[in-house]
């Protein structure tokens, strides 16, 4: 164990602090787990990834791997008896795996980070209890609840699980004339929340990190487009105002703070335009490292994945400034062939996951081009 032990004095770090040559331990395998171990292995960090699926991208980019199930209580102590800290990939890390883990290793973000963004629910409470808009939403546990909520909210609306739901899983547009039975069966019959339709112009996320003493350092507000329900391209800057933009950093900043959170961070969010000008909406907050902040690895002075780091082995943060307008295209499924033609491209850098199958909606890998054309 190479840990030095710092006072928790205001403005230093609460908790252990790592020397180089401790060892990160990393919950999840997919190209998240593998980027954040790259960093790692950068400031002389050895990386521990622990994953179910053996053919995880992580592990050939790490010292040490575990493949085991989560709620493999004998695999996760040896697994923490042979980290430093344990940080994490994917937020739907179970609540049990979580506390033994924490029982003999800093989990670092901590437990409230994962409480909150596991539940639906419990997120959009917590974000409009810190005063920051959201769609209006209800609870959602039956076919009855759902008629009810309609009424309330109006439509349209959409509905979705409270927990397990990405890329538009676990979710349907609930319009007029429609049939509850149907629409809960359609999400699987789980508790659930209806929202209200949000009219946005255009989505956008804000990707921070905040270190162990409280330090919190935004990256530029970032512009998403998805492709069936899939994100495929993030452009910085994004076409809002100065004025969202500093929203958007304030948004970031009170999340991460009232979660306590250590390491990056996104919130996702809509811009919505009317009459009274431009504002923003929140959506979701994943409490990790973020698709939408892969442009961070060419295009800022310090990446998301680096920013993890440094916040989870309790070392300062580095500057986050943009380079170079950037744009970030997700490789999907048969995407990822087309590596040849964008290695030749000027401007463009290639990240790939060491996927072996090239399925539909897979992300196999993604490319940051600096100064792009403008995209029509
Ligand atoms: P989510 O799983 O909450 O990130 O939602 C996936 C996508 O569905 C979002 O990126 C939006 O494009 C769309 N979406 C989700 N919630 C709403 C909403 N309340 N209003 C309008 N569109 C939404």
């Amino acid at each position: 164990m190479s840990l030095d032990s710092a006072p928790a004095e205001a403005g230093s770090p609460a908790g252990p602090v790592l020397a180089p040559g401790s060892t990160l331990g990393i919950l999840g395998g997919g190209q998240l787990g593998r980027m954040i171990a790259v960093a790692a292995a950068r400031l002389g960090l050895h990386v521990h990834v622990y994953c179910p699926d053996p053919l995880s991208p992580a592990f050939e980019v790490a010292t040490a791997h575990t493949v085991a199930a989560y709620e493999d209580e004998a695999a996760l102590q040896a697994f923490a008896a042979a980290v430093d800290v344990v940080t994490y990939e994917f937020e739907n890390v179970p609540e049990r795996t979580a506390a033994v883990l924490a029982a003999a290793v800093p989990v670092r973000p901590g437990p409230r980070s994962l409480a909150i963004c596991q539940d639906r629910l419990s997120e959009k409470t917590f974000l409009s209890g810190l005063g920051i808009p959201v769609a209006a939403f209800a609870a959602v546990d039956s076919a009855e609840d759902l008629k009810a909520a309609a009424v309330r909210i109006g439509l349209p609306a959409v509905l979705k699980t409270r927990r397990m739901g990405y890329d538009g899983k676990g979710q349907t547009i609930i319009r007029e004339g429609f049939d509850a039975g149907a629409a809960f069966a359609a999400i699987g019959a789980k508790p659930a929340i209806l929202e209200a339709f949000v009219p946005f112009v255009l989505e956008c996320s804000i990707v921070l990190a905040r270190g162990l003493d409280g330090t919190v350092v935004p990256f530029d507000v970032a512009e998403n487009r998805h492709e069936h329900h899939i994100l495929k391209y993030t452009t910085v800057p994004a076409t809002v105002s100065a004025a969202t933009a500093a929203a958007a950093r304030e948004i970031g900043t009170k999340v991460a703070a009232a979660l306590g959170h250590v390491g990056t961070l996104a919130v996702e969010l809509f811009l919505v335009r009317d009459a009274d000008g431009e504002r923003l909406v929140a959506n979701e907050i994943a409490p990790r490292v973020h698709n939408s902040g892969h442009w961070t690895q060419d295009a800022a002075e310090t990446c998301q994945f680096e920013q993890h780091v440094r916040a989870v082995a309790g070392w300062p943060l580095g500057r986050a400034g943009l380079i170079a307008p950037v744009e970030m295209e997700n490789l999907i499924g048969d995407d990822a062939g087309r590596w040849s033609a964008i290695l030749a491209e000027p401007g463009a850098h290639l990240h790939l996951y060491g996927k072996a199958e090239a399925r539909p909606g897979r992300k196999m890998g993604h490319v940051n081009r600096l100064n792009p054309p403008p995209r029509g």
